[in-house]
């Protein structure tokens, strides 16, 4: 492992061939031991929590009780869930073969990728790291880590934590930040796994591209909640402000617009305003029950937005430089204006919710489609004829009736985007396949050796390869159909 800050290429080149030695070594396949390596990290999650809260305390100041319920309760069931199956995802799956091979047996069977580039983002910086280290030793890899460079305790913690549990032949860490990534990424891999923004995601396909290494992006964007008339209010606001006030809003999948129709938006407000009250009984006066914004730089990049939309800000607004703590914040817009104001151009990431009014709930569903596919919609309604519209006419990584964030909290949902938001999936069974090549494999015997498939093709065989075949002569049509 390295803690240094600038690492040149040949020192990058050097802990690849580790890993390479590692992965060639044959070490990482068996099921016992990728059972023990799994094991190994259960241990040093479950032995290192408080260290582990305490350093995302340090970067993001992020109260503790929501980094276990966010971040190492997320990796624990990922692990359980791998141990638990591990035999049954790495069983080939056999296949009927058709007469025309006979004899023979076929199946697919998952083959691990080789050496893997696993990059992290700041926001769940000790999660967005072990989760996919998880589905890519259950699927029989070796690692490189790099973290974000925006969250250093936890990059430290995790470059000194990983090689006193895993071999340093099997899980590497680079600490540092987008040139460290940028070097990384002239490296051939044999798959890379990115969790990030949208505009970074596409540099790394770009560098993928170079040897068509295989990637999963898990990506930004907008996600979208949509709120009925026929809504619970006081649950639907209980649980729209759970999922926004988690990080502070700095969650991929947090609700980043509230879609209502218009004579809800009042009823929706009061609901919120009474929900937050009973959140935060203190205020925001310290991080001890609320997160802080993760530097000054996305801290003024969320003030100018506050401040620019302070004309159309309906509850919250407060902001405290000192701990860059911002308040949840909610902003009132209707459909036309909210096309070009500008906190409807990028994603929040922070928490501010812009709540659009609509002249009816079914503008939700062209709204949406006139934007980049989400990561995550979210629809509140008791209505089940409208949820059923608005998934079966919509795009998006996740869609949740009735909740927000919480399809996280399985590993049995597969997690990922689609279009800008991402490509390919993990958590559970899809991130042991997402780190796996199921390869195709024939196997025949010598003891039957037809001759009909040899030339040269006489019209016997040719009509015994046609019946083998099921492949029909062509109807003896004497008369056009009338
Ligand atoms: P980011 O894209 O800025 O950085 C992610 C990683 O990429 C970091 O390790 C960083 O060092 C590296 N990086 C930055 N610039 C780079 C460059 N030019 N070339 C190569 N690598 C570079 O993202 P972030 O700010 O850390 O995270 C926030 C974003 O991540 C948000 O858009 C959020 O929605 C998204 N996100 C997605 C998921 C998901 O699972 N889909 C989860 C968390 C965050």
């Amino acid at each position: 492992m390295t803690s240094e800050h600038s690492v040149d290429l040949s020192k990058l080149q050097a802990l690849q061939s580790k890993l390479r030695q590692g992965h060639l070594s044959g070490k990482t396949k068996p099921e016992a031991q990728r059972y023990t390596l799994l094991s190994r990290l259960e241990a040093l999650v479950i032995d290192n929590q408080n260290e582990i809260c305490a350093a995302i305390t340090a970067d993001l100041g992020r109260p503790a009780e929501d980094s276990i319920i966010a971040e190492l309760s997320v990796v624990i069931e990922e692990i359980h869930t791998a141990k638990a199956n591990l035999k049954k995802w790495m069983k080939p799956r056999h296949k009927w073969m058709p007469l025309v091979l006979f004899p023979s047996k076929g199946y697919i069977a998952p083959v691990p990728f080789g050496v893997c580039l696993i990059i992290g983002p700041w926001n769940y910086p000790i999660q967005l790291l072990l989760a996919p280290l998880v589905s890519a030793l259950a699927a029989g890899n070796c690692a490189l880590l790099k973290p974000s460079e925006l969250t250093p305790r936890c990059a430290q913690l995790l470059a000194q934590l990983l090689p006193r549990y895993l071999p340093d032949d099997v899980v590497q860490v680079v600490e540092g930040g987008a040139e460290l990534s940028q070097k990384l990424l002239e490296l051939r891999w044999d798959f890379i796994f990115f969790t990030g923004s949208t505009a970074v995601g596409k540099i790394v396909a770009r560098a993928a591209a170079q040897y068509l290494t295989p990637t999963v992006l898990e990506l930004g964007g907008k996600s979208p909640c949509i709120v009925d008339s026929t809504a619970n209010l006081e649950v639907t606001a209980r649980r729209i402000l759970w999922g926004k006030a988690l990080n502070a809003g700095q969650t991929c999948v947090a609700p980043d617009y509230i879609l209502t129709p218009r004579d809800n938006v009042q009823p929706l407000l009061a609901a919120l305003k009474k929900v937050l009250a009973e959140f935060f009984p203190e205020g925001f006066k310290s991080s001890e029950s609320f997160c802080s914004i993760v530097n000054e730089r996305h801290f003024a990049r969320l003030s100018v937005l506050l401040n620019e939309h302070q004309k159309e800000l309906a509850l919250g607004g407060r902001a405290q430089p000192s701990s860059n703590l911002i308040e949840p914040s909610f902003f009132l817009f209707d459909s036309s204006s909210a096309a070009t104001a500008a906190i409807m151009q990028e994603e929040i990431f922070g928490p501010l919710l812009p709540i659009i009014a609509l002249d009816a709930r079914d503008q939700a569903i062209e709204f949406i489609n006139a934007r980049e596919h989400p990561l995550a919609l979210y629809i509140f309604s008791a209505d089940n004829n409208f949820i059923e519209n608005v998934e079966s006419q919509t795009t998006s990584g996740s869609f949740v009736a009735n909740d927000t964030v919480i399809q996280l909290a399985t590993s049995q949902l597969p997690f990922g985007g689609v279009g800008e938001s991402g490509q390919g999936s993990y958590h559970g069974m899809s991130g042991f396949n997402a780190f796996s090549q199921w390869r195709s494999v024939l196997k025949r015997p010598f003891w039957l050796d037809l001759p009909v498939r040899y030339r040269p093709l006489r019209p016997w065989k040719m009509w015994i390869l046609r019946k083998l075949l099921k492949f029909s002569e062509p109807a003896k049509v004497s008369s056009p159909p009338s």
